[in-house]
């Protein structure tokens, strides 16, 4: 039988290379595009690939490498030793590698990298020798051992970075040096011997001088990162889900601290944070990989690169942009790259899709897929079809294009603290908070509350808190720094580098010029502009928001509002089902509608019980005593409720609305604080005594599965009947005005569990719909429908649909009774079911399609045995969750419905659900 590959060869030649960009599950998807870009020809110094499976077995068996890899491994070592003309750990001419990791999917900081791998008391020598460059190579040895201390020994031994810079720092001091490049050979040397003790003392072994147990111990590491607390938190938080583990990559060594001719960089193809075509990037001469992130020396900005003195730079700067433009093609997505330059030489060290704001992401698509720059007019390569370009967004990057912004003036007025560079759109106010930990316990006691994360810079443990805050604003740190790319892949707001804070996190204050601001005062920050404010300025919508909801002239013309306005278009054209949305008022409706609603897919009648008076109507019918009575007091509803239908009908102009008879139990709409039940008596003219008894009769151990829904209609027939006089009543009205209004109503009867019970209220709705009708002269067409949420009624949908006209999923109540889990208490035990990962995410924010999808699925299967036109769709908040929405289109379902402002994100998930077929 043959073996299992666990180990791949990239570089050198097409011929050589053993993956590509589709092998991103085995190879991760740095190995998968370090092949990528081997197989075309870009400079990339050649590798191995140990695959995510390796991993996966070492995970599973507690840290055994599977049984072929080890063979596998000394092979492929042979071949890159061969083509290289160089052996691992050679005293006269030492092969050197980086070990890197690499996951399917890119989680920025969360593993890391050991450079200079191979180097030893005698093999640095070799490597001296062959370079020509003493200092060359005692920075390299230093780097390693610092690294290999730091990553591989680290996590079982407490041995930090910090232990050693603190060495360097006082090397530095000790010779005057204002930079580590001043350092001479000979310090470095010193320097290494001192690293050598602080590693000795921490691990109590000497640094270990055996290449092979130096590349063993570092494969190890880097499989053991990928259970380690920070990367599991980072997978948490951005959902992934179901990868094997990391891949290790072995590459070969290019140096970036040969000298002035000499540097290393990190570039991405285009601004991540506005997508603006101009590529923007840092590099630092004489320096190797991490340098540019850690913030030792501050970074240079890509665009000086061809003004630096040697010649050299200004033909790697343009070589740099050649394969950038290559790699935006080729890949038909931004790349953020790392590259080195030794000694004039530009090679590729790592390509991926670039991490970016939901603006820069939309910006893309479309600029890509027109040929035109949005903001500017000018060409752009056209290089996607709109197919395509839908397929690279997501429903969070239009969210983005949703964001608040400053009030204009507000933020004119506003006192300015500070500026930094515009690393994470929008803006954010909240409380200076200066630990990322206490940020994350404060918003979840107070999920209302506001922070602000405020930090000298932010590292992956950081992460939990950068997440719960509004914003993040650093001291130190550029565009590429971990604080930047990790908010904005998140698209949040974001400001980096404001090198006047000067804070201190034992006293918790942060201190500009004479200003002191403690830990809790209210800041304000402008992540499109860098600008960081005292207190708390008000903020204001988006454009595509003023455009489509306010109708407002000046944003229409916004060159945001025109690319939302493009995408939604080709959305619609792609899409195969409807998207509806849950509206309840007419302002809703309208709103609903300016973003592409098709319908009202749910109106919950009960909402319109709150406002005004009508409150107190609906409590004199809880008390009265007799039909009588609590006709009397439905008849003050009527009217109010006849009049918000017109006005839904108007709004919705002659677009379907499925309005929903009463469901919630009624002791939602009495008082339950003495005061207020003091005031219901006075009010309504009762005793007080009767007004406790009634609230306590409504008490119910499960008011979830208690007297709600269908059952309220059937123990109380005239709520159905005043219900239906108003639905009806206002679409007769309306169809009978000057210009008439082309209504389609729809009555939803809830929580159905049986088909008598839906026959029961049908009967009702019918009767009294056809006396109204009969009377009004007017033709009105109306359907009569019902929701699926309990599951019986998806079991039972055959016999349901005999009487029903439509099915509407309601999937918040059909997941709770599907899982039993209460959807207002779930909070109590989700996290430790997320933890434990007993559940992969909330059901109730993503449709749980094994299960709770089955249901939907087979409703609508019996449904429609029965009734071939019966018309579905989902009103649960799934139908704007954009994976469920996809769910959707799979199930057959005719439409979704959502919250207005999350239906162009279910309008993109509808069509990206047809493309991908
Ligand atoms: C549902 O249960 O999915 C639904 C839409 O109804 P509600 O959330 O009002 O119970
Ligand atoms: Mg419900």
């Amino acid at each position: 039988m043959a073996q299992k590959k666990y180990v791949y060869f990239y570089g050198v030649s097409k011929e050589l290379t053993e993956g590509d960009t589709s092998m991103k599950a085995i190879l991760g998807g740095k190995g998968a595009n370090l092949a990528e870009m081997a197989n075309a020809n870009l400079p990339v110094p050649p590798g191995i690939t140990i695959s995510t499976e390796a991993c996966a077995y070492y995970s599973k068996t507690g840290g055994k490498y599977p049984p072929e890899m080890e063979k596998q491994l000394k092979v492929q070592l042979k071949k890159l030793e061969d083509n290289m003309g160089k052996k691992l750990g050679d005293p006269a001419d030492p092969l050197l590698v980086s070990v890197r990791s690499g996951a399917a999917v890119s989680m920025p900081g969360m593993m890391d990298t050991v450079l200079n791998l191979g180097l030893t008391d005698t093999s640095v020598l070799g490597f001296i020798e062959q370079c020509g460059n003493a200092r060359t190579g005692w920075d390299c040895y230093r780097r390693f051992i610092d690294m290999f201390g730091d990553v591989v020994m680290g996590p079982y031994t407490g041995l930090t970075h910090h232990d050693f810079e603190v060495e360097l720092e006082s090397i530095k001091k000790k010779y005057k040096a204002q930079e580590d490049t001043d350092l001479t050979a000979e310090q470095l040397k010193e320097l290494v011997d001192i690293y050598k003790k602080v590693y000795q003392n921490k691990v109590k072994k000497p640094f270990p001088q055996d290449p092979m147990e130096q590349l063993d111990l570092s494969i190890r590491a880097v499989f053991g990162s990928w259970n380690s607390e920070r990367a599991e938190k980072y997978r948490q938080i951005n959902k992934i889900n179901g990868l094997l583990g990391t891949a290790v990559n072995l590459c070969s060594m290019v140096f970036g601290n040969m000298g002035k001719e000499s540097g290393t960089g990190v570039a991405f193809t285009r601004d991540g944070g506005t997508g603006h075509s101009m590529p923007m990037g840092e590099y630092l001469i004489d320096a190797q990989g991490e340098d540019v992130v850690a913030g030792i020396r501050t970074p240079k900005h890509l665009d000086d690169m061809p003004n630096e003195d040697s010649k050299v730079w200004a033909k790697a700067y343009a070589d740099l942009q050649k394969i950038m433009a290559r790699l935006e093609k080729h890949y038909k997505y931004p790349q953020d790259v790392e590259f080195t330059v030794q000694e004039g030489k530009l090679f590729m060290l790592q390509t991926r899709n670039a991490k970016r704001t939901g603006l820069a992401g939309v910006r893309w698509a479309v600029e890509m897929a027109t040929g035109k720059d949005f903001f500017t007019g000018e060409n752009q390569p056209k290089i996607l079809t709109q197919k395509e370009a839908l397929m690279t967004l997501s429903g969070e990057d239009l969210e983005q294009l949703l964001f608040p912004i400053f009030d204009i003036e507000a933020e004119k007025k506003a006192q300015l603290i500070t500026s930094g560079l515009p690393a994470g759109p929008g803006a954010a106010v909240g409380m200076i908070t200066f630990e990322a930990h206490e940020a994350e316990a404060e918003v979840k006691k107070h999920p209302r509350a506001k922070v602000v994360l405020v930090r000298h810079e932010t590292s992956p443990e950081d992460v939990g808190g950068m997440w719960a805050a509004q914003g993040v604003l650093t001291s130190t740190g550029g565009m590429t720094s971990h604080a930047a790319v990790v908010a904005r892949g998140w698209g949040k707001c974001c400001i980096c580098g404001a090198g006047d804070l000067k804070i201190d996190y034992k006293k918790k204050t942060v201190t500009v010029g004479e200003k002191v601001y403690k830990a809790g005062d209210w800041i304000s920050l402008n992540g499109s502009t860098g600008k960081v404010y005292e207190g708390q300025i008000p903020t204001q919508v988006s454009p595509v928001v003023s455009a489509v909801v306010d109708n407002n002239a000046a944003a229409k013309k916004d060159p945001i509002y025109k690319m939302y306005a493009e995408v939604s278009k080709w959305s619609d054209a792609n899409r195969t089902i409807n998207v509806r949305t849950n509206a309840d008022t007419p302002k809703d409706s309208t709103a609903a509608r300016a973003f592409g609603a098709e319908g009202i897919g749910l109106c919950r009648t009960e909402h319109m019980f709150f406002e005004g008076d009508r409150i107190w109507a609906i409590r004199e019918f809880i008390l009265a005593d007799d039909e009588k009575s609590r006709k009397a007091a439905l008849a003050k509803l009527l009217k109010h409720q006849q009049k918000d239908f017109e006005g839904i009908f108007k709004a919705m102009d002659g677009l379907p609305v499925t309005v929903r008879l009463l469901d919630p139990p009624l002791h939602e709409f009495v008082p339950h604080a003495r005061k207020d039940q003091q005031e219901m008596a006075k009010r309504l003219g009762v005793p007080l005594k009767k007004v406790t008894e009634r609230v306590q009769s409504l008490h119910e151990f499960n008011p979830m599965l208690g007297h709600r829904g269908c059952r309220l209609s059937i123990t109380y027939p005239e709520l159905c009947v005043m219900q239906t006089k108003a639905i009806i009543g206002a679409a007769c009205k309306v169809a009978r005005l000057k210009k008439p209004i082309k209504v389609l109503p729809e009555i939803m009867i809830p929580l159905i569990g049986t088909k008598a019970e839906l026959d029961f209220l049908e009967k009702i709705v019918r009767k009294e719909a056809e006396a109204i009708i009969a009377k009004a002269t007017v033709k009105v067409s109306y359907m009569v429908g019902t929701m699926i949420e309990i599951p019986r009624a998806a079991l039972t949908a055959d016999e349901i649909a005999d009487t029903a006209e439509f099915f509407s999923f309601g999937t918040n109540d059909l997941t709770q009774m599907t899982f039993g889990y209460s959807r207002d208490d779930i909070g109590s035990f989700l996290p430790d079911y997320l933890n434990e990962k007993i559940l992969p995410s909330d059901p109730f924010q993503h449709l749980d399609q094994t299960g709770v999808g089955q249901l939907v699925k087979m409703g609508v299967r019996l449904g429609r045995e029965t009734r071939p036109n019966l018309k579905c769709g989902i009103c649960g908040e799934h139908g704007g969750d954009p994976e469920s929405v996809k769910f959707c289109v799979k199930a057959g379902l005719d439409y979704v419905s959502c919250s207005p402002y999350r239906v162009p994100i279910a309008r993109l998930a509808a069509a990206q659900a047809a493309i991908k077929g």
